[in-house]
């Protein structure tokens, strides 16, 4: 063994140093080597170990499953391996720390020095660090899977708060418009009555605060939206310029307040038309030029557009061409040929936006600037403007309000856009701020003028442009210029003066009104003293109202008042009729704000309203009126459809929360009744050049257009309103500005614009014979109500009380002022009513009977309807409840005193009528029954009402024969119906 041990020594030297535990042992477990790393790791040195049986020193070597394995090594050669995962260590040792170490073990057989078989190589190597990294590690992956499991769930609840947060935001936004809908419609009704200075000036301030509620409630809601994930982008093809000229409407009058020049300037380049959120973008424009109104004291706010195509993913912009850009020569020289503004020559029909694929650019990068020369913005400051809630100057003492919300919530729709925002600004000199979309170009209706191309009809018209405004004159010469004309600026009178005088010939001049030293009115006026300025056609710039026809009136006149900001197809049409000779010195033509009180002349429409809410009828009623327009109501979907049935209307604004049938399901049933089969012809493909079958399934109906009218303001409430088939949504309170706007989109989308034609269904007509039949007061004089049931259950109401109010009044007077029936006023209103609430009732019908010759067949048995009426309780309860509907809080207060008048008159006129009858006075018994009978309406007896009936009906064919035992029945069942009123409040 010696040999043995020696010979080991020699052969395993070169291990005794290696990183690594070595041990060589016989097969009968003597240790043969043992290197310095075990040594070190068990503390057990060669001398001590090196010759002895390694069992003596870690026994668990006699454990069988070590046994085994070794045995394998020893005998057949076989290596064997002990991994820490399975297997105690076969050497243990401890780390420095005391802590065990963890070991692999791989045991190779060695071919023995002198016998048979083989020694056992045992190779140990330290595990403990990498399973000490990886125990590490596995309890970090523990711990992730633990947080990123906390972190799912606080996910989903602050999903589910941030619901319920859109929820709440839903229902507050409903709760606050719903009651803001009444305060801002009736502040507006109520300031265009008469009243002290005082009082307007707090309708004024009410007014303004309502205002500023409504738009902080706005702001708050869009960027809570926005914070959701909520807000979603249309993709509909729209009018671009119509669309930034709609916003400087908004601002037209503050800007004209302040004698600030609003102007908007288009670049050659952009498109028309383009697919993508009209009202988001409108949204954007409305901010930035309210802001820079707000902040610019004098000079300018000018919006300028610009539009650059963006190349595709090879860098080269796309070159699809669909049609030959000869076909769209021909098409816009066929259009230019028949403008739809002309009114010479009116072109009316559906818009269709399928007809040519007139752009070959796939998409566009648009760029608005909206630039102003006011207060400007620090430069440390303009870094956190698009930030929420942050506002230049922030102290508490600010001067200019707002919620710190508008840029946030531009900024982030913008990117939602695919563009972004920034700003330019310099202290004192005025901001810039820019911001650009990405969209695709949308082909234009069939017959939009081409407004961008030169127009025959002024090729060649001498324009003399005054101006001392540099935006407007390069805008308006651009323009000009761009049409064929040709034109020559001056920057103040005295130069346009100076011009005229040199003999230059001109067929037109355009003047500011505003201009300092000499205002526009001066300069005409001297003009006219020129030979070449007497019959020369002026065309006055006019803005916020000025000048006033009483500030021109007997200095001067003009051939056309146009008004600032200036519009492209406005400023064309008038130059068309200054040539055309229509508007002229002697008849001058007035371009207003598109949204003018002569709207409905221009445009004529028949609308049906509908809403439950009577102050909501009669808010958007009266806006309606103040654009010209008697709009009909409907109370109840119902009452709408049974309008639609008689009339056909082109417009319906419908309330969204109605009781028993909704607006959404209002619309359902009127696209299902009445527009199916105008479905197809009338409307535009949703958002795709090329319309396939599948699509025309989805587009929209237009007839008749349906407008939503709704308090709801959150994201999904106007998909709901599109997808029941509503056409439009705008939402309360409602403002004139968007029912106009809502009636302008009517009249862009379907086309039904014919400016000049007469239509028969003219405004001022009423629709029915209701609306005629009551006089009413200056409030509901506006519109003529087409619910007739509502109407009929009115006037029933307004009867009955009108007839207790006679009848307590001829209770007291002589019998001969009692009324009969149909002899005028309120009885006989009362008498023509139909009593949709008897009908279980077989009433006599006394008028019919009246009016025929013939004697009416007595009743066949009137003991016999006299117990069925007695059957019925002696109170009809709708009496009741329909006080309630119609007067609210205010019903009880009025019943009881219905009741107690009734009280008080019913028994004398009880007691004359006994006397009567038996005295069997025919005459009195018809009378005093017949007022009797009118009582008993007011508070719903009708039983009782039934028996006076046939008590009056007797009398008046003085068959008496059964009265006396009928007036039995009448005190009875007074009895009965006293006994009700009393136990009725
Ligand atoms: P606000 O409702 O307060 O106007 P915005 O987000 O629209 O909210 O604007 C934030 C702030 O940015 C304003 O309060 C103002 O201090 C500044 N600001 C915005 N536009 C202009 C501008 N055109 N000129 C000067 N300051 C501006």
């Amino acid at each position: 063994m010696l040999e043995q041990i020696e010979k080991a020594q020699e052969r395993f030297s070169v291990l005794d140093r290696v990183p690594i535990g070595l041990c060589v042992i016989h097969r009968d477990f003597t240790v043969l080597f043992w290197n310095r790393t075990l040594e070190q790791w068990t503390k057990k040195l060669k001398k001590e170990i090196i010759g002895t049986n390694l069992k003596t020193h870690f026994p668990q070597l006699d454990e069988p499953k070590y046994q085994n394995r070794l045995k394998q090594v020893f005998n057949n050669g076989l290596p064997a391996v002990f991994s820490s995962q399975l297997h105690h260590s076969l050497i243990e040792s401890n780390l420095p720390n005391g802590k065990p170490r963890i070991q692999n073990t791989n045991v190779t057989p060695i071919p023995a020095i002198k016998g048979e078989g083989f020694y056992a190589l045992i190779a140990i190597q330290d595990v403990s660090e990498v399973t000490h990294r990886i125990q590490t590690y596995q309890q970090e992956i523990k711990h992730r899977l633990v947080i990123e499991e906390e972190l799912n769930r606080a996910k989903t609840d602050a999903e589910a708060a941030n619901r319920a947060k859109s929820e709440f935001l839903a229902m507050m936004s409903h709760e606050i418009r719903t009651p803001m809908n009444g305060v801002i419609g009736m502040t507006e009704l109520l300031l265009d009555t008469q009243m002290s200075p005082t009082q307007r000036n707090f309708l004024n301030t009410i007014r303004t605060s309502g205002d500023a509620l409504l738009a902080i409630i706005n702001d708050i809601l869009d960027f809570s939206k926005i914070e959701a994930g909520r807000m979603d982008l249309e993709k509909e093809p729209f009018n671009l310029r119509n669309c930034v000229e709609e916003a400087l409407d908004l601002v037209a009058i503050k800007a004209a307040a302040k004698l600030l020049d609003l102007a908007c300037e288009f670049d050659a380049g952009v498109p028309d038309f383009l697919y993508g959120d009209v009202t988001r973008l409108r949204q954007i424009l409305i901010n930035l030029l309210g802001n820079a109104t707000k902040f610019t004291e004098t000079g300018e706010v000018v919006v300028k557009v610009t539009a650059k195509p963006i190349a595709d993913k090879d860098g080269e912009v796309t070159q699809t061409k669909l049609v030959s850009e000869k076909d769209i020569e021909l098409d816009r020289e066929a259009s230019s040929q028949k403008p739809a503004l002309n009114p010479a020559a009116p072109e009316p029909g559906a818009a269709d936006f399928n007809h040519l694929e007139k752009s070959a650019i796939s998409n566009y990068e648009i760029q608005f600037t909206v630039r102003d020369t006011g207060i400007g913005i620090p430069p440390d400051r303009t870094n956190i403007l698009f930030r929420a809630f942050s506002q230049v100057d922030s102290s508490t003492t600010r001067k200019y309000g707002g919620t710190g919300l508008g840029l946030a919530i531009s900024k982030r729709l913008s990117e939602m856009m695919g563009g972004t925002m920034w700003v330019e600004s310099e202290i004192g000199k005025g901001s810039k701020f820019y911001f650009t979309i990405k969209a695709q170009p949308a082909p234009a209706p069939l017959q939009t003028l081409n407004l961008n191309a030169p127009q025959p009809q002024l090729a060649g018209l001498r324009l003399l442009l005054v101006d001392d405004n540099a935006t407007n004159r390069k805008i308006l010469t651009l323009q000009a210029k761009s049409w064929g004309m040709v034109v020559r600026t001056a920057k103040s009178g005295a130069q346009a003066l100076k011009v005229l005088q040199n003999q230059t010939m001109f067929d037109l001049a355009i003047l500011d009104f505003h201009m300092p030293k000499m205002d526009g009115i001066t300069l005409a006026q001297k003009i006219r003293k020129l030979p070449q300025g007497k019959n020369l056609p002026l065309m006055i710039l006019s803005s916020g109202g000025r000048p006033s026809m009483r500030e021109i009136q007997g200095r001067v006149e003009f051939a056309a008042f146009i008004n600032k900001p200036i519009k492209q197809a406005q400023l064309h049409e008038v130059l068309l009729r200054i040539r055309g000779g229509e508007c002229s010195t002697n008849q001058p033509c007035f371009i207003r704000p598109q949204f003018n009180p002569e709207l409905a002349q221009k445009l004529p429409l028949k609308i049906l309203l509908v809403d439950d809410v009577y102050v909501n009828q009669m808010v958007a009623g009266q806006m309606l009126q103040k654009l010209g327009y008697r709009a009909d109501f409907a109370s109840s979907g119902k009452a709408a459809l049974d309008a639609l049935e008689r009339l056909e209307y082109d417009i319906v604004f419908m309330d969204m929360q109605m009781p028993k049938m909704d607006g959404l399901e209002t619309t359902r049933l009127i696209r299902q009744r009445f527009s199916g089969d105008i479905l197809l012809e009338k409307s535009r493909p949703e958002a795709d050049f090329s319309p396939t079958v599948e699509k025309i399934e989805n587009r929209k109906s237009t007839r008749p257009w349906i407008v939503a009218m709704t308090a709801n303001a959150m994201q999904g409430d106007r998909e709901l309103c599109l997808e029941a088939g509503m056409n439009d949504y705008i939402s309360k309170p409602v403002r004139l500005q968007a029912i106009v706007q809502a009636i302008a989109l009517y009249d862009r989308e379907t086309g039904q614009s014919n400016f000049n034609a007469v239509r028969n269904n003219s405004q001022a007509e009423p629709t029915d014979s209701i609306s005629q039949a009551e006089p009413k007061n200056e409030m509901t004089n506006v519109a003529p109500a087409v619910d007739e049931i509502a109407l009929a259950e009115l006037k029933h109401l307004i009867a009955r009380a009108g007839v207790l109010i006679s009848q307590i009044e001829a209770g007291t007077q002589s019998e001969a002022a009692i009324l009969p029936p149909n002899s005028g006023g309120i009885l006989a209103v009362a008498d023509n009513i139909q009593f949709p609430t008897l009908t279980a009732v077989n009433e006599p019908n006394l008028e019919e009977d009246k009016f025929s010759n013939s004697p009416p067949s007595a009743p066949e048995n009137s003991l016999q309807i006299a117990e069925s009426a007695i059957e019925l309780p002696p109170l009809d309860s709708q009496t009741f409840e329909e006080l309630r509907e119609l007067l609210g809080e205010e019903a009880e207060e009025f019943w009881i005193e219905l009741v107690e008048k009734f009280m008080e008159v019913a028994p004398p006129k009880l007691q004359e009528l006994a006397d009567a009858v038996n005295r069997a006075d025919a005459a009195a018994i018809k009378a005093l029954a017949h007022a009797l009978r009118g009582a008993c309406t007011t508070v719903g007896a009708m039983p009782l009402f039934q028996l006076c009936a046939q008590l009056e009906q007797m009398a008046r064919y003085e068959s008496l024969a059964e009265s006396e035992f009928l007036m039995q029945k009448i005190l009875a069942e007074y009895q009965r119906v006293k006994a009700a009123l009393l136990s009725s409040y």
